[in-house]
C-alpha cells in the first residue's frame, strides 16, 4: 500500500475473539502490501511473562512490576510475524488456553496497556499496516484511515477457535472453548481499562455464516472503497 499524504496508511480492526480478525487482516495485509500487526500476541506474551513468574495475572501490584523486567518486540521476518520477550522468541507458546485467558486478565490492568501503547502506535507510525485487536480504532490509532469492528455469534467464533486449537493439536472441547469465550467477551467488553467497543466512526461487520473468502472479499471492497482506491 502507497504512503498517502506523506502518511503511512493505517487499517484499524477489532472486535471479539474469533470474529475472523488475524486470518482475515492477514491476507488483507498480503493483499494490499501493509504489515500485518496482531496486537493480541502481544497481550499474550505479558500473560505468558506472569505465568512463567507464577504471578497472579489480575494483581497489578504483582504484575506492574514485573513490566520493568520484561522486553517484548515485534519482528517481521517475509511479513510473518514473531513476538521475542526478553529476547527470546515466544511465538509459539503464547497459543495456548492457558495464555488466553491470562493475557485476558493482564490486559484490563492500565500499567499492562500503557506498556504496550508505544510499541503499537511506534509501528504503524515507521509503515502501513492493518493492526488487529480490541482497541486499536478507539485508543491506539484513532487517527486510522479505516477502521472496522469485525464481529460474529459467539457459537461462531467459538467453533472457529476450536478448529483452530484442533489443527494445533491443542487438546480441548468445543464446549470449553465456548466457555472460555464468552468469560473472554465478559472481561474484554466490561473492563474499565479500554473496554471492547466500537468507534463512533467504525464500519460494522458481522461475518456470521461467511466463508474466509466471503469475508476477505467483503474486508477488502470495504478498505478499498473507505480509501478511496
Ligand atoms: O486477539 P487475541 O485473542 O490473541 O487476544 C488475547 C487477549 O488480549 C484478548 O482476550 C484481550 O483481552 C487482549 N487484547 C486486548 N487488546 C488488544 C488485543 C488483545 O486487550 N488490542
Amino acid at each position: 500500500m502507497e504512503i498517502r499524504d506523506n502518511k503511512p496508511v493505517a487499517i484499524a480492526i477489532d472486535g471479539p475473539s474469533g470474529a475472523g480478525k488475524s486470518t482475515i487482516a492477514r491476507i488483507l495485509a498480503s493483499e494490499l502490501g501493509c504489515l500485518y500487526v496482531d496486537t493480541g500476541a502481544l497481550y499474550r506474551t505479558v500473560g505468558y511473562a506472569a505465568l512463567c513468574r507464577g504471578i497472579d495475572v489480575k494483581s497489578v501490584t504483582e504484575v506492574e512490576p514485573m513490566l520493568r523486567e520484561i522486553t517484548v518486540e515485534l519482528r517481521h521476518q517475509n511479513g510473518v510475524q514473531r513476538v521475542w520477550l526478553n529476547g527470546e522468541d515466544v511465538s509459539d507458546r503464547i497459543r495456548t488456553p492457558e495464555v488466553s485467558m491470562a493475557a485476558s486478565a493482564v490486559s484490563a490492568l492500565p500499567p499492562v496497556r500503557q506498556f504496550l501503547f508505544h510499541l503499537q502506535q511506534d509501528t504503524a507510525r515507521r509503515q502501513s499496516v492493518i493492526m488487529d485487536g480490541r482497541d486499536i480504532g478507539t485508543v491506539v490509532l484513532p487517527f486510522a484511515d479505516v477502521k472496522i469492528f469485525l464481529t460474529a455469534s459467539a457459537e461462531d467464533r467459538a467453533q472457529r477457535r476450536y478448529l483452530e486449537l484442533q489443527e494445533k493439536g491443542v487438546d480441548t472441547s468445543y464446549d470449553e472453548v465456548l466457555r472460555d469465550m464468552k468469560e473472554r467477551d465478559h472481561n474484554d467488553a466490561t473492563r474499565a481499562a479500554a473496554p471492547l467497543k466500537a468507534a463512533d466512526d467504525a464500519i460494522l461487520v458481522d461475518t456470521s455464516g461467511n466463508t474466509l473468502e466471503q469475508s476477505v472479499a467483503l474486508l477488502k471492497e470495504i478498505i478499498l472503497n473507505a480509501l478511496g482506491v
